[in-house]
């Protein structure tokens, strides 16, 4: 080794004791004949110390370095006169006489301390400078404890490791599939799998019963803020099991994590909510249960007094944020311009508010009397001080702005602490979405998924009411996971085709492998997959994936570091028989 110690490693016991570190040259002052560096590895930052009598030699050594210098540095650890208690080696340095440049640096293109002034762009081009700071290393560690410890309980719990491949073929359901041509094979393609999600069930088919793999997924999608093409899922299944089952050994893999990772504990079971239940009383089916606020539907109590936008109303619902009575006439005009937003995309906000003498006071006075507003009030169990804020519309658009106007309060209020976790089970999704562009059903979480038992028969009846034997783990208003119980039949997974409208001929084209295999003996089962980069930020109280990614790509799917996708050559054409259109 060319060190006998890392840079974050000596302390006051050390001292007397002749060492050698070797890192990186974060800082260099010079103090009236003292010259003082500071050397940065992975482990932490140690000063070191050349005093005026040193050898010319060593001074002229000391003169040509420079920031990110890679420096061996062989000295005796003495105790330090002024010490630094937030440094763990803060109570000693290293009094050296030797120093061996390693490695030179030119000047980086940023500072690498952990506020930096490199933009974000910037950073990603010069990735490996990135990942010295700190806060990017310890997000990464941060990663890497997590990874651990999933594995430590999967483990612990029976389930074995398999990896599955990634030359996989490209299937018509989910997102666009990245495909990859072959050489071999002039005119086909492979595509990158989505998720392993038809390798875990031949897996159970084969009999493996627990398996589990940390493993890369990769999905063509348009790339929404915070979306990565390639991202990393805990993805799980298991054989003989019934969805207790699995989302009891999955909420204890999430104990687990929080437990060890974090030192937080839940006392009471993850609470389970039904999707009707989460859209009605939150609008999302990732309800961030920090806070309360949940949606009262008013339509009953404001119909038919002549304000049609209420009347002519297929939802008026709202929510009653507590003590904000006292809001001014611009603070209400901010919501109101929040919820008409495009993204929100309501029309209006109609406010009530609950004066602390006791009186109501609303946004339409000219359809409603004091009595109707009281009822109101009476329905948000609202009391003065309160502020009630109120859309109307269309079910399916209303909810949804409720859901975010209800976000933006909760952030407004400071009632979304990083720092505090609300884990909830959503259960029972539809198992079917209608598409009203394409005239066609989709599997609302992927074609495998079982549906109810006491709803089979509606394949025939009323497709569209069925429940899906389906589950998502939300953290924080965030999905961090999701999985069903499968389908284990073949007839009934050729009736799930059927219905997703696919010919016979067509299903077994697409996945006749899965189908064949199902001949076989197939077991009941079931699993779930977790979004690990999510998980990961959820932990490290980021809102950025990509903070927890060594090498993440940009919001446009570039690596700006390798400077990918890029063209290949003609050569590389000419071998997979590809003509590019001009
Ligand atoms: N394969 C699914 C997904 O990636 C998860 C699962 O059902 O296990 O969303």
């Amino acid at each position: 080794m060319l060190r006998t110690h890392t840079c974050g490693e000596l302390r006051i016991s050390d001292v007397q004791k002749v060492v050698t570190i070797c890192g990186w040259v974060q800082r260099i002052r010079n103090l009236g004949g003292m010259t003082f560096i500071d050397i940065r590895d992975r482990y932490g930052v140690t000063q070191v110390v050349i005093d005026e009598k040193s050898s010319n030699e060593l001074h002229s050594i000391v003169e040509q370095l420079g920031r990110e210098f890679v420096v061996q540095v062989r000295g005796e650890v003495v105790e330090r006169t002024s010490k630094n208690p937030k440094n763990p080696t803060g109570e000693v340095e290293l009094r050296t006489s030797n120093i061996t440049i390693l490695n030179q640096s030119e000047l980086p293109p940023f500072t690498i301390e952990d506020d930096t002034d490199g933009g974000d762009e910037l950073r990603m081009r010069y990735r490996y400078l990135d990942l010295r700071r700190n806060p990017v290393k310890n997000a990464l560690m941060l990663r890497h404890t997590m990874a651990q410890e999933v594995r430590r309980y999967l483990c612990n719990k029976g389930f074995l490791e398999v990896e599955t491949p990634f030359l996989i073929k490209s299937t018509p359901e989910g997102a666009r599939d990245f495909v990859v041509p072959s050489r071999l094979h002039h005119g086909q393609f492979y595509a990158l799998p989505q998720s392993p999600q038809t390798f875990k069930q031949l897996l159970m088919v084969a009999g493996f019963d627990r398996y589990f793999q940390l493993v890369r997924c990769f999905r063509d999608e348009d790339l929404r803020a915070d979306r990565q093409p390639e991202f990393t899922q805990i993805d799980c299944e298991m054989s003989f099991v019934e969805r207790d089952d699995i989302l009891d050994v999955f909420e204890g893999m999430a104990r687990h994590l929080f437990h060890t990772v974090k030192g937080v504990e839940f006392d009471a079971p993850f609470r389970r909510m039904t999707y009707h239940e989460a859209m009605s009383l939150y609008g999302t089916d990732k309800p961030d249960l920090r806070f309360g606020m949940s949606f009262k539907d008013i339509g009953a109590q404001l119909k038919g007094k002549g304000f049609s936008v209420v009347d002519n109303a297929e939802y008026v619902g709202g929510i009653c944020a507590r003590g904000c009575a006292s809001y001014t006439r611009k603070q209400l005009d901010e919501l109101t311009d929040f919820v008409k937003r495009p993204q929100v995309g309501a029309s209006g906000l109609v406010y009530i508010r609950y004066n602390d003498d006791g009186t109501l006071k609303s946004s339409v006075d000219k359809f409603y009397s004091a009595d109707d507003l009281m009822l109101v009030a009476k329905v948000f169990e609202a009391k003065p001080g309160d502020l009630m804020l109120i859309l109307a519309g269309k079910r399916n658009k209303t909810l949804p702005a409720l859901s975010e106007l209800r976000l933006e309060m909760g952030n407004r209020l400071g009632l979304r602490p990083k720092n505090q976790f609300a884990p909830l089970w959503v259960v029972d999704f539809p198992l079917l979405e209608w598409d009203e562009e394409l005239q066609r059903f989709f599997a609302m979480h992927h074609p495998f998924t079982s549906p109810h038992p006491d709803d089979i028969p509606l394949f025939q009846s009323n497709p569209a009411a069925i429940r899906a034997n389906a589950y998502d783990m939300v953290i924080n208003g965030v999905e961090v996971g999701g999985g069903s119980i499968r389908i284990s039949n073949r007839e009934l997974q050729q009736t799930m085709f059927n219905t997703l409208g696919f010919s016979d001929d067509e299903a077994e084209k697409q996945f006749g492998f899965l189908l064949n295999a199902f001949r076989y003996g197939a077991p009941p089962h079931g699993g779930i997959a977790f979004g690990f980069d999510r998980l990961c930020s959820l932990f490290g109280g980021s809102d950025s994936i990509r903070d927890y990614i060594a090498f993440p790509k940009n919001n446009a799917g570039r690596d700006v570091m390798i400077d990918s996708p890029s063209s290949i050559s003609q050569q590389q054409l000419d071998e997979l028989n590809i003509i590019i259109k001009e």
